[in-house]
């Protein structure tokens, strides 16, 4: 059939994955499957692979390689796994690339699909925090268009449309302040990972989950946001917005503030930009003002929420530093998950690796991933070193 776009789908098996192959599978006729990646879920890959037939499907672990292969004997469809079997899965330059693996470890092939010079959606937040720079670079080296699928960058990114960036006075990302927005101090820090990821509105994989109960996901988001749109760092806002119905803000010098609207389901902001510039229907739910009736705001807290202050700080100082944020909350995060560390370990943590370790700014990817590598381990060791309250 023509006119169909080629697709890939970097963390197909995951929430965001998931979330776009939803969006494929009511527009079957429009799209042509290129690759599709997951960590070591390889039944979970292979299910997916079997309904949407893609050229390849590869798995992140080597040791899940025999399963994705048994699983999908047969078919047709070729599997691979390892590291240079997702950068060369994202070298093959489908359309439109979704780059949905959680954290760094999805900065090689998110980089590679850039490098590609074609369209990138790009959910996985971890690899521009930590790259930053490079990538913005290594976008306007290739050509690639890169369209932001983060609920706040997306909104942002459609009030843009027609604006211009100079006259831009304050952008307002909104946060919904996660399940712990009215929790103290002592409350929260017996909170559970079962409690932590029990987001109030959003359905969302464990570590953004974890994240948006510390705030460090709006932290991380400032940073993409200060990526994305050339203002500077003082023109970057935050409020809280328990509802989740406003998605962000661009306030112009005239005084008039743009906002995006929508039902917090991620499908309404991923099918902006796999339709992008056009418009793809969807069946999420409509916005009922009426119902929802009212929509509140507040000030963030950065007594209760450090990681908030800990994001700015390392956006202003910029070099290495957000590098060492996303690598040690990577670190964190995993460790309270897995029930070593508490929830406020999580920014006290990231803070001492900040403090503890300031390497010279990446120069090279290379570069970059030694300091990512180098930041995980000075995190670990405090951990063994330091009293963490389990
Ligand atoms: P998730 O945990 O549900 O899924 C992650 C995906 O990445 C899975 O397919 C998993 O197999 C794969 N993966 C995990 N570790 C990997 C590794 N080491 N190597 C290769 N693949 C790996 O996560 P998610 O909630 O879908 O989030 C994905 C990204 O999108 C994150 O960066 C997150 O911050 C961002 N994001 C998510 C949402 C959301 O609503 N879920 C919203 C905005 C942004
Ligand atoms: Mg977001």
């Amino acid at each position: 059939m023509t006119g169909q776009r080629s697709l890939s789908i970097f963390g197909a098996t995951g929430s965001i994955g998931l979330s776009t192959l939803d969006l494929v599978r009511q527009h079957r006729d429009q799209y042509r499957l290129v690759a599709l990646t997951a960590n070591g879920n390889a039944a979970e890959l292979a299910k997916l692979a079997r309904e949407f037939k893609p050229d390849v499907a590869v798995v992140a672990d080597e040791g899940a390689n025999g399963d994705l292969r048994d699983a999908l004997d047969g078919t047709g469809i070729k599997t691979a796994a390892g590291a240079d079997a997702l950068v060369e899965a994202a070298q093959m330059g489908a359309d439109w690339t979704m780059a949905a693996i959680v954290g760094c470890a999805g900065l090689p092939s998110t980089m590679a699909a850039i490098d590609a010079g074609k369209t990138v959606a790009l959910a996985n937040k971890e690899a521009l925090v930590s790259a930053g720079d490079l990538m913005m670079a290594a976008v306007e080296r290739s050509g690639a268009t890169l369209l932001p699928v983060d609920s706040e960058h997306n909104a942002i990114f459609q009030c843009l449309a027609g604006g211009r960036i100079d006259q831009v006075r304050k952008i307002t990302l909104t946060a919904s302040g996660g399940p712990f927005r009215t929790f103290g101090l002592e409350q929260m820090r017996g909170v559970t990972p079962a409690q932590a990821v029990a987001h109030p509105n959003w359905d969302m994989g464990a570590k953004i989950s974890v994240d948006s109960a510390t705030m460090m996901n709006k932290g991380l988001e400032l940073i993409e946001a200060h990526h994305l749109f050339p203002v500077g760092l003082d023109k970057l806002d935050i409020v809280v917005h328990p509802q989740s119905v406003i998605h962000s803000m661009v306030e112009y010098v005239d005084r008039s503030t743009l906002a995006q609207l929508g039902s917090p389901d991620m499908r309404i902001p991923i099918a902006s930009t796999l339709a992008w510039p056009e418009r793809l229907e969807t069946n999420s739910e409509p916005l009922d003002l009426a119902r929802i009736s009212k929509l509140e705001f507040e000030a963030p807290d950065m007594v209760r929420f450090p990681a908030l202050r800990l994001a700015r700080a390392a956006a202003e100082q910029g070099g290495a530093a957000p590098a060492i944020l996303n690598a040690a909350n990577e670190i964190a995060v995993a460790a309270f998950l897995a029930g070593r560390i508490g929830f406020l370990d999580i920014a006290r943590l990231v803070e001492e690796t900040l403090t503890g370790y300031a390497p010279n700014a990446p120069h090279t990817l290379d570069h970059l991933f030694s300091i990512d590598a180098a930041a995980r381990e000075y995190a670990k060791g405090l951990m063994e070193k330091l009293s963490y309250a389990a």
